[in-house]
């Protein structure tokens, strides 16, 4: 099985393909993290990737469409992959269309994660890291994972932000791709729901990603 996964960053989006891959035993495939591991070892890619990855803009099409494509030639994607983070654009969605019907591959599913762009905000913003798990959850914003005080509300740890989820001007950037219905991230989800509306080779799915985690997993598996 072949998976796009779309979302908003603060969406959950991660979260839910995390569990898809584990349930299919997919690859999940994350361009951004791709990007982060060839900066760690400081590879050619990696360094001419990080000056727009700092800035928070996209890396260009040049470099990121033949980094993934050719990741998705390796052996672990010969019986499918969930791929993640990409495309970003419509043009990476259109040069991703050419070549799966080059390569003779069908894409089966295109799982879209909506949220409201100030919902979603407040969920980066509201974030907080327990010292004790990072998988124990706390958000400021989110009345059902309210931390205790200024506590850990799963085990009384210590909290803290993380840098990155403060930047407001970054997640506004990020953002203003993700929602640009017309070049950006939407724009390249809208592409996969247009070809399936016309061709129903590939199934596209809505999920509301304003619920509980358990809540948005039960929804997509009912959907799958
Ligand atoms: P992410 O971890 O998905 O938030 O990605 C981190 C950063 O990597 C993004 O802000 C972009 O700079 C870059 N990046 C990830 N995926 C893509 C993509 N498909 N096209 C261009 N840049 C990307």
């Amino acid at each position: 099985m072949n998976i796009l996964m779309f979302g908003p960053n603060g969406s959950g989006k991660g979260t839910q393909g995390a569990i898809l891959k584990e349930k299919h035993n997919l690859p999940h495939i994350e361009s951004g993290a791709i990007f982060r591991e060839n900066i760690s070892k400081g590879t050619e890619l990696g360094a001419k990737a990080k000056e727009y990855i700092d800035r928070g803009d996209l890396v260009p099409d040049d470099i990121t469409i033949p980094m993934i494509l050719d990741r998705l030639k390796q052996d672990d994607c010969k019986n499918g992959w969930l791929l993640d983070g990409f495309p970003r654009n419509k043009n990476q969605a259109i040069k991703l269309d050419e070549a799966l019907k080059n390569e003779g591959l069908d894409l089966n599913v295109v799982v879209e994660v909506v949220l409201d762009r100030q919902i979603a905000k407040n969920r980066i913003m509201g974030r907080r890291l327990c010292a004790n798990d990072n998988n124990h959850p706390n958000n400021i914003f989110i009345d059902a994972i309210k931390p205790d005080g200024d506590k850990c509300r799963v085990c009384g740890g210590e909290l803290s932000e993380r840098s990155d989820d403060q930047d407001e001007g970054a997640i506004d950037k990020r953002h203003s791709i993700y929602y640009d219905t017309e070049t950006g991230t939407l724009a390249s989800s809208y592409y996969f729901k247009d070809l399936a509306e016309k061709e129903g080779r590939i199934k596209y799915i809505t999920l509301d990603g304003a619920p509980s985690v358990q809540e948005v997993t039960a929804e997509l598996t009912s959907k799958l």
